[in-house]
């Protein structure tokens, strides 16, 4: 025998069945245990918690016989004749007999000639479809078909599971595994939700669900446990976050800023443009939250260009007006000072003492500008993260506003809280996320979504361009354009091209521009690895016009403002996520002429020319996220740097949308109503502090 052998019983450690190594369990072994390891398998819960990634119903398969032309049947056997055909003009036929139990049933296909080669294989498999009785015989049209591997071909009358499977461990050695150890765990399981909350929420016990997660008697019984698992999951997850928003609110203490009628209508004063209706409610929704003495925490979601920075402004005034600072942070320098010309222009006429607060100040500027922030002389800073360092002190901070929350995390969320008042804050970002995402992202946060856009914006024009002939066409476009005053962004992926072999790099881009396309006009080039003072510079002469375009990595991704610059070219559009697409072509969008956005992709496959299709389909950042979601998964539209390490292992994101919200709710509701706190909760509160106590700073006692 071999290693395997070595797990008698007296070798098992104390600890509970679920969290017995995976090497212990009789049958693994050592051996084993390390392949397991790549399923992300350590323990007996966590072979347990393998979600099947499919289901094959066995239980429900008809004969023969039993058919019916009123309803979908599904039977089960091998095919023992198959051939294609032309019928007319083209058009083929292919026909398949399989062989059943207890007799024959004959299956055809229209215009795929290329089924022929599937249907010559002699494994088992099902067709399911609505059959009709024909020339004495039964026949479907274009069954739904599922082979059967060879372990499932003694199995009838099933609901069987399949895993995703590793090298060396077959399906049959895992269905074995988790044989045994629902045997090893029977009986032991305690189940941490109250028996009221399941029954409320209709979910099976948790040992019912484990093992009717494996062994389903029923395809609704499958569905039934899965739900259960995904419903734990997100449950605690939810848990943790309304404690954490209930610790705040009951710990925390913010200024009441007060927006009487007199400021409101100061403010608006300012601009020369009536807010949309958007503007208007998340303003007055943010109006509601700053006037309590509990922080608002509050994220504001809209599209590009919807007027983010206008809504940030007026709470950012209101906050002054009342006698408080208030500070916007930037993810980089470019942004920062993006904001602060923009918000300099609107404040060109106001007496609000404000100032910029980056990295790349001098010690003395930097000495200066902290004295005065420290006597509340300061009413309005703008910066980068250097607005949270820990040589920055306010006097009475009362408003955080934080820009493309997504490139912070929630731990930088947390720095201005460690003052004995903590400001109210309010997160924006430019990146739309769908509805599900956003409730396990920000799910302590309360949500502002406005949809619309300022009046007068034309939608941009979205073109994709593989071929080098329609390549020239579209800079004879651009050329045009520029011609008649307009300005151009070039963005391309990288900066340098390691050899000529690769991809292009703006560098090489700019270059060959100059050279050829673009030869006529005056062209720039902006990148991450340039200074900071010569990114502006560039800039600045960009919208002065003394640019007509600029060759730009992402650093224009987001934030900056040139309504005159209505072209956009993308080169190697592949290599951007659909948001970021979307997000630079946001850039384009901002004036009162039309934009016009190429998206360059020669090296495009099936994949990424459906995903960038979707961005030429829809100017609808919303609809952009939720086809990225689709498309690739929520990590990467979030991109992975916030993420961090998700703490999800059953959720589906795309599939359990239904569960997220249900869990949500149901969270508030017990937080709200303190049956968290009652007797019957202590277990589920105990895992959710377990789980996620630390991570969300919450104390162990809730
Ligand atoms: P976001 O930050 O949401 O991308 P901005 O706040 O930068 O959008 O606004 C984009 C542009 O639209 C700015 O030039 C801004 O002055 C303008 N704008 C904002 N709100 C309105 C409005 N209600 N009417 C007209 N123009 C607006
Ligand atoms: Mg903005």
């Amino acid at each position: 025998m071999t290693e395997e052998h070595d797990n008698s019983t007296s070798d098992l450690p104390e600890t509970e069945p679920l969290e017995t190594p995976i090497r212990f369990l009789e049958g693994v072994g050592p051996h084993r245990a390390k392949l397991l390891k790549n399923l992300d398998v350590e323990t007996v819960r966590d072979l347990l918690w393998l979600i099947p990634r499919d289901i094959v119903d066995l239980s429900q398969l008809s004969l023969v016989n039993e058919l019916t032309d009123d309803r979908i049947h599904t039977i089960r056997g091998q095919i023992i004749d198959s051939d294609s055909r032309a019928i007319s003009r083209g058009r083929t036929m292919t026909a398949a007999v399989m062989r059943v139990d207890d007799g024959l049933v004959r299956a055809t296909w229209f215009n795929q000639p290329w089924m022929l080669r599937q249907l010559q294989s002699d494994r088992f498999l099902l067709w399911s479809a609505k059959p009709k009785f024909r020339d004495n015989r039964w026949e479907m049209s274009h069954p739904r078909m599922q082979w059967l591997e060879e372990d499932d071909e003694n199995s009838r009358g099933e609901v069987l599971t399949k895993y995703r499977l590793t090298e060396g461990i077959t399906l049959d050695i895992l269905r074995g595994y988790i044989r045994t150890a629902l045997e090893f765990v029977k009986g032991t399981l305690a189940d941490d939700l109250p028996e009221r909350l399941r029954k409320h929420y209709k979910l099976p016990h948790l040992e019912e669900a484990i093992s009717n997660l494996h062994r389903p008697p029923t395809v609704e019984d499958f569905y039934a446990a899965r739900r259960r698992l995904v419903f734990d999951e997100q449950l605690d997850f939810q848990i943790g976050m309304a404690l954490r928003r209930r610790l705040r609110q009951t710990t925390e203490r913010s200024p009441e800023i007060i927006v009487t009628p007199k400021i409101n209508a100061r403010i608006r004063r300012l601009f020369d443009f009536t807010f949309t209706d958007g503007q208007e409610q998340a303003i007055s929704e943010i109006v509601d939250d700053l006037k309590e003495s509990r922080p608002m925490h509050r994220l504001l979601q809209a599209d590009v260009g919807a007027g983010k920075t206008v809504v940030a402004l007026y709470a950012m005034l209101a906050t002054v007006a009342a006698g408080y600072q208030a500070v916007l942070m930037a993810p980089t320098e470019l942004l920062a000072q993006q904001h602060w010309n923009t918000i300099h222009e609107a404040l060109l006429h106001s007496r609000v003492k404000r100032c910029l607060l980056t990295g790349s100040l001098k010690p003395a500027e930097r000495r200066d500008r902290l004295a005065k922030i420290a006597t509340g002389e300061m009413q309005m800073i703008f910066g980068t993260q250097a607005v949270i360092q820990n040589d920055v002190k306010y006097h009475q901070l009362g408003l955080a506003v934080i820009d493309e929350q997504h490139k912070f995390g929630v731990v930088q969320r947390g720095r201005f809280q460690a003052r004995d008042t903590v400001p109210h804050v309010l997160v924006m970002t430019a990146t739309p996320i769908p509805r599900s995402l956003c409730l396990t992202q920000y799910g302590d946060l309360d949500l502002s979504t406005m949809t619309d856009l300022p009046p007068g914006r034309q939608p941009i024009v979205t073109s994709l361009v593989q071929t080098p002939k329609v390549e020239a066409k579209a800079w004879q476009f651009v050329v045009e354009k520029l011609n008649e005053g307009r300005q151009a962004y070039i963005v391309c992926p990288y900066i340098d091209s390691p050899d000529p072999e690769a991809p292009a790099g703006a560098l090489q881009i700019f270059k060959e521009l100059q050279q050829n396309q673009l030869r006529d006009f005056q062209l720039g080039l902006i990148h991450g690895q340039m200074d900071r003072a010569e990114q502006q510079m560039v800039m600045s002469r960009f919208r002065d016009r003394q640019l007509d375009a600029i060759v730009a990595t992402t650093v224009v991704e987001v934030g900056v403002d040139v309504p005159n610059a209505t072209l956009m070219i993308i080169q190697d559009a592949q290599q951007f996520g659909l948001s970021q697409l979307h997000q630079l072509r946001g850039r384009i969008g901002r004036g009162s002429f039309r934009g016009f956005c190429f998206l360059f992709s020669k090296a495009a496959n099936e994949d990424s020319l459906q995903r960038l299709q979707a961005v030429e389909r829809s100017n609808n950042g919303f609809e952009i996220a939720e086809a990225d979601f689709a498309l690739r998964g929520p990590g990467n539209v979030l991109g992975t740097e916030q993420h961090g390490s998700q703490p999800f292992r059953v959720t589906d994101f795309s599939r359990d949308e239904k569960i997220l919200l249900e869990t949500s709710r149901a969270a508030s509701r017990m937080v709200q109503a303190g049956t968290i706190d009652e007797p019957d909760f202590a277990p589920l509160k105990r895992r959710v502090l377990e789980r996620f106590g630390d991570q969300l700073g919450l104390t162990r006692t809730g």
